[in-house]
């Protein structure tokens, strides 16, 4: 049994003042692993004083005073890759071709954030001005529980490239993963206070950070419903915020792609994460003319697509994090055949064999129209929709028909016609043709999917405001 009864505040690992225990659990068999004690408004509050007491000094750092600490960074959490891959499996579930990679993106982002950081530009002129990029003070770092260590390392490794200092208050269903990667900061000698860490709730610490006069920006990862909320409580004290919310993106399959390759594709974009991605392409969009050779390959395609033990080298897919999860899960699939939808396959209920565990089956919904919940609202499981359109406009139509814009996809035998499509899309990013990311490009929704960018120099950006400087 793992306990974890530590938080990180002014670079000490210090018992919380919090005294809730929150059990964390394997999601592949229910049981429970461990426990974490929580922290509370207290020790919110002393993370803050913490942070803005380190802020003077970190803020007037230079570039390559930066860089070296993200460099010790970078090689004390590539350090400790096998332990986060290990708590990837057994506290999320995450699968392990899938917490191979998850494991080895934390350090990536901290190069990213050192790649971005070596060009970037902190002054420029202006006729007689001197404009120069300045940190906007303590930021508040809130993370979700689907990409605990890389949302953690990203964000906090790009507010230091800009001078800010920062208070982490990540989801405590990933106590242990954050556990490991306090440790590796804490191996990396970061200076004292730049960066604290206190895992709670949302409702307790989340809310203090959200109210709190000496928090001048948060960064927030989650749902929507509280990245609005949060625009709401911070706009007492006008703070900045960059928001990555929910998705429902769609993968538009033009008639001129290749059906096996195009199937694979959506599939994998569909379930990435078993799922549990807020950049999953949930809808995919069909000619209605060759509907049923679509949904033959679907079938098919669907085999390589194994939901099972995270530890199996054959599994794709793994459990849902958590109960809820997987109970909000079975809730959609049922709300799909209430409102008509056809199960190509899949459906309710647990995966043969698998008796424990939060495992879905995965499943594919056809005869679906842009109208229904399951085809507007997330999911956030192993559930995806197949929807018919005429011709290249309504399929246009229906892609841009949705709250959302974070992630979309296109597929197609043209480059030049995918790229066309693709620039017509309403979204913060789309794909044509392949599933390969650029770190350091910016990532961010449009709509009801987010404010703001983050990664490379648009990320910085964030974490900066411009100062005017007339010098008569
Ligand atoms: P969530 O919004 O419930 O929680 C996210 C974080 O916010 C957690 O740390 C949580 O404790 C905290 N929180 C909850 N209430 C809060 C409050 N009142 N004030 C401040 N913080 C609060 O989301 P989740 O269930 O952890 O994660 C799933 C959601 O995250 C999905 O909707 C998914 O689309 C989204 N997500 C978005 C991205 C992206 O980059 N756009 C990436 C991953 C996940």
């Amino acid at each position: 049994m793992l306990h974890i009864d530590k938080i990180y505040i002014n670079g000490e690992f210090v018992t919380p003042h919090g005294s809730e225990l929150f059990d964390l659990f394997n999601p592949a068999t229910e049981a429970v692993i461990g426990q974490v004690r929580l922290a509370d408004e207290d020790d919110t509050r002393r993370a803050i004083a913490a942070a803005k007491d380190a802020f003077p000094a970190w803020s007037r750092t230079t570039r390559e005073e930066r860089i070296a600490v993200l460099e010790r960074m970078y090689l004390a959490v590539r350090a400790r890759e096998a332990d986060l891959l290990e708590a990837l499996i057994t506290e999320y579930g995450a699968p392990s071709a899938r917490a191979n990679w998850m494991a080895a993106w934390p350090a990536q982002t901290i190069r990213c954030a050192i790649d971005a950081l070596k060009p970037f530009s902190f002054e420029e002129r202006v006729g007689r001005a001197k404009v120069v990029m300045t940190p906007v003070g303590v930021a508040g770092l809130i993370t979700p529980w689907n990409s605990d260590a890389g949302f953690i390392c990203s964000k906090l490794a790009t507010a230091m490239a800009s001078g800010c200092t920062a208070v982490i208050k990540p989801s405590e269903m990933s106590a242990w993963q954050t556990q490991i990667i306090t440790e590796a900061l804490h191996a990396a000698r970061i200076p004292a206070g730049v960066f604290n860490i206190v895992t709670g709730r949302g409702e307790v610490v989340g809310e203090t950070i959200n109210h709190h006069p000496d928090i001048a920006k948060i960064s927030f990862t989650g749902s929507t419903a509280v990245g609005k909320h949060i625009v709401e409580s911070g706009a007492r004290t006008l703070k900045r915020v960059t928001l990555e919310l929910g998705g429902k993106s769609p993968t538009v399959i033009l008639d001129d792609a290749d059906v096996k390759t195009a199937v694979h594709l959506a599939l994998e974009a569909g379930f990435m994460n078993s799922g549990q991605a807020c950049i999953a392409g949930t809808r995919i969009l069909v000619p209605a003319s060759r509907q049923a050779e679509f949904e033959h390959a679907f079938v098919d395609a669907i085999t390589a697509f194994a939901a099972g033990d995270p530890r199996d080298s054959q599994t794709v897919i793994g459990p849902m994090v958590s109960q809820k999860q997987w109970l909000r899960v079975q809730g959609y699939i049922q709300l799909g055949q209430q409102e008509g939808a056809r199960i190509l396959v899949g459906g309710e209920g647990r995966v043969a064999g698998k008796e424990t565990g939060w495992f879905v089956k995965p499943t594919i919904f056809t005869d679906v129209n842009n109208q229904m919940r399951i085809a507007r609202e997330e999911i956030f499981g192993p559930v995806l929709v197949l929807i018919p359109y005429r011709d290249e406009t309504e399929a246009l139509a229906i892609a841009n028909d949705t709250d959302y814009g974070l992630n979309a996809m296109v597929l197609s035998g043209s480059r030049e016609r995918g790229e066309a499509l693709a620039l017509q899309i309403e979204s913060g990013r789309v794909m044509v043709n392949t599933l390969e990311h650029e770190p350091l490009a910016p990532f961010g929704g449009v709509k009801q999917s987010g404010l703001g960018r983050e990664m490379g120099k648009w990320g910085m950006q964030a974490y900066l405001e411009p100062k005017t400087l007339v010098v008569g």
